[in-house]
This record gives structure tokens, sequence and C-alpha cells, in this order.
């Protein structure tokens, strides 16, 4: 066991302490050596996992230390590798499932190899035919036997060409032809029994592979996550974990983006003064920088809770991601050209990743979707003001 371990549910100070000993300059290198290759680096899961890292965050059980969580995927964000930290959250938000869901010794020996850094895993949900709408996939899992033949194409996978399982929402088919929509269940599919396409081009995040996978295969009953029908809730189980972990990304990545952009504007200067003496620019730069902090104290506010709430976290993860587009584009305006030389400086390839957190996990209209089913008129209020309309007179 490394020095840097820590003890099962450790302070979050620890906690945090262990996270920054992992992200050092190895750390670094491999990220630029994965944004060079285009391949998620596996091996900072490994070191996560060995430093105890994972295995401390769920010592709670199923129900994640949401304190955890922010300052993981804060420190995560501020190294402003979009691919390896939105990498890192989806292999989480995959344990965050089998935490509350593996009912199986085989998924539960599965989930402690997955704590520990030594299994990697990854999310098969969207397809086709189902992005936004994750009801109409058309992956089937049909009854046979002792278990289930699993059938369909996943379009996009991200560390599918690294990760060892995948798990892989499914329309559940028990006796062969009575199809319920709406009927989903999650497997567990080894990756070894699927054909994993090659990963895409892409505007940004290029240390996370992302591909298109197929499979016709036999999987036990053990490879079901809880029963069928509760395909749905687990994934949003794990979408919640992960839109929470992308809302702290983007805050870590922001304050990062501030700092080193009121660097630049006290550091060069134009019409004889500093950037930051221009008011236009220092009072658009103070204004992100207040959203920013307002975005952090969210955060910190929903960890000092300890309330996980759908609702919320689809609120954050929209909120969050439209403020990192506009910060990392106003911060890369700020930098002027040099801003636009991917050779100059990393702010081009900055505002590539941050449009990722616009899409993956769920796109922007799906989030307010799930906000608005939540609003609650106040008619006690309304009636009092305005009353019942009049009849209109002929
Ligand atoms: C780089 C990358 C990595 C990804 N990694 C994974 C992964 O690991 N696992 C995985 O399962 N998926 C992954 N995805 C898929 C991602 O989750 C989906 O792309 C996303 O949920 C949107 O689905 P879609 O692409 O099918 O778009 P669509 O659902 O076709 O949506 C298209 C547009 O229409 C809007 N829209 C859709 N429905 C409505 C509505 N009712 N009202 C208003 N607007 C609507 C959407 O907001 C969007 O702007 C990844 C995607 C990318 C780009």
């Amino acid at each position: 066991m490394p020095n840097n371990a820590v003890m099962n549910g450790s302070s979050v100070e620890n906690f945090c302490a262990a996270v920054e000993a992992v992200l050092d300059d190895g750390f670094r290198e491999m990220a630029a050596e994965a944004e060079r290759q285009g391949v998620f680096p596996r091996e900072v899961l490994a070191r996560l996992g060995a430093a105890g890292v994972f295995t401390d965050k769920w010592a709670g059980g199923y129900r994640f230390q949401l304190a955890k969580l922010v300052g993981l995927y804060t420190a995560l964000g501020a190294e402003c590798s979009g691919g390896v930290g939105v990498g890192v959250s989806l292999h989480d938000s995959a344990l965050a499932i089998l935490h509350r869901f593996a009912s199986s010794d085989h998924l539960r020996s599965l989930c402690a190899d997955a704590t520990a850094g030594t299994a990697v895993l990854c999310i098969g949900a969207s397809e086709q035919t189902g992005g936004s709408d994750l009801q109409a996939v058309r992956t089937t899992a049909v009854r046979d036997g002792s278990g289930y033949v699993l059938t369909g194409a996943k379009a996009f996978v991200s560390l599918s060409s690294v990760a060892d399982f995948a798990l892989v929402l499914a329309q559940c088919v028990e006796n062969g032809s009575d199809h319920r929509p709406g009927n989903l269940g999650l497997f567990a599919l080894p990756l070894t029994s699927a054909s994993v396409g090659e990963p895409y081009d892409k505007l940004g995040a290029n240390s996370l592979d992302t591909a298109p996978i197929e499979f016709d295969t036999w999987l036990p009953a053990e490879a079901l996550l809880g029963r069928p029908g509760i395909g749905l809730a687990a994934i949003t189980w794990g979408l919640t974990h992960e839109r929470l972990s992308i809302a702290a990304q983007v805050s870590g990545a922001c304050d990062r983006v501030l700092g080193l952009t009121v660097a630049r504007m006290m550091r060069r200067e134009q019409f004889g003064k500093p950037l930051f003496g221009h008011q236009a620019l220092r009072l658009r730069v103070a204004d992100l920088h207040a959203k920013v902090a307002m975005l952090r104290l969210a955060l910190q506010g929903m960890a000092a809770s300890e309330q996980i709430d759908v609702r919320t976290a689809a609120g954050l993860k929209v909120t969050a991601a439209r403020l990192g587009q506009e910060v990392v584009g106003e911060c890369l305006h700020i930098f002027g050209g040099a801003g636009y030389l991917t050779a100059e400086t990393p702010l081009a390839r900055w505002w590539q990743d941050m449009q990722l957190s616009r899409i993956g996990s769920g796109t922007d209209e799906v989030l307010w979707e799930v906000v608005a089913a939540g609003m609650k008129p106040d008619f006690n209020e309304y009636d009092a003001l305005f009353g019942e309309p009049e009849p209109r007179k002929e």
C-alpha cells in the first residue's frame, strides 16, 4: 500500500490531501500524453484506487459523501484536462451504480475491483435512437435459461477501448415475445464480449476516447443490476452522480482559468496601462468571478446539506456548464490572438473541452425538463393577488 493511502472514511481534509498527492507532476505528464495519444490513461484510475481515494469516498456505502465528491472533482477540474476529469467521473459514476444496485456476488466483486482501481468501468446508455430519450433504447436483453441474451449497439461509450466492463441499458424481454417498452434493465457487460469500434474524432476532450460498441452475447442473470424494470432508476442514480461531478469540475476549471486571466490582465499593457486598468474588461471579469464564486458556494452548500437530489443535480449541472462555457470563452477572448493560437496558450483547448459539459450526461434542455417537472406553482398567493378571472361579458 503506498504511503499516501488513506484510511476508510477519513475526514474530508485528509481525503482532499490524498487526492492532491495523486494529482502530481506524474499525473500531469500522463494527462498530457493521453491528450496527444487520444486514449484515456487507465493508470490514473489505478493510482486513485491505490491511494484509497475511491475506497474512502464510498466508505459510507452508496450514499456517497458529497463533500468528497466536490473535493475530488473540483481538484480534477482545476487540472483543466477535461477528458481525464470526465473519464474519472464516468468510472466513479458507474461505481455509484454498483455500490447501490449490485445484488450478486459477481457484481459485488466487480464493485470491489473497480473501487480498488484494478477494474475500469464505463457506461453504455445512449444509442442512435435514444440519446436524450433513454426509454427509447433498442438494445434488448431476452431471457434465456439462467441468463439473458444481450443484443444491441451503443453509439457513444467513453473509455470503452480501455475499460473492462460497460454498464449497458437494455429493454428486458422476459419470455421472448411480450416486449413491454420501458422495462429497462442495466447489465454489466464484459467488454471482451463486445466489439469496440474506432474512437471518434471530436471537437475536444481528446484524452477521453469515445467509441461505438456492438454486442450479441449471453450473460448470466448475476450480471443484471437489481432486477428487470429498475434500469432507468439505476442509470438515473449514476447520472445524478455524474452531473454533480461535472458541476464541480467546471467550478475548479473556472477558478483556475480566471486566476490566469486576471494575471494576464495585470501583466499585459495596451494603450499605456495594464488590461486590468481598462474598466470594460475588469468589470466583465468581475461579473464572471462573482458567478463562479456562487457556483462554488452552491456546491459547498449542497455538500454541507448531504442531500442528494436529482433535480438539484440537474439544475447545478446545466447552470455550471453554461457558466463554464461563458467563462472560458471570455477568458480566451481576453487573451486576444494568443488565446486563439493553440501552440501559445491552452485556452482554445480548454474552451473545446468545456463544450462537452453541455452535452454529456444530459443536455441543457433535458436537464431543464427535469428542473421544470419539480417547479411548484403558488396558487394561494396567485389567487389572493389576482383572484379568479371575471367571466367575459358578450
Ligand atoms: C464526447 C462524448 C462522450 C459521450 N460519452 C457517453 C458515454 O460514455 N456513455 C453514454 O451513454 N453516452 C455518452 N455520450 C452521449 C451523450 O450522453 C448524448 O450525446 C447526449 O445525451 C445527447 O443525446 P444525443 O446525442 O442523442 O442528442 P439528441 O437526444 O438527439 O438531442 C439533440 C438536441 O435536441 C435537444 N433535445 C432533445 N430532446 C429535447 C426535448 N424534448 N426538448 C427540447 N430539446 C430537446 C437536445 O438538448 C440536443 O440539443 C457521449 C457524447 C459525447 C459527445
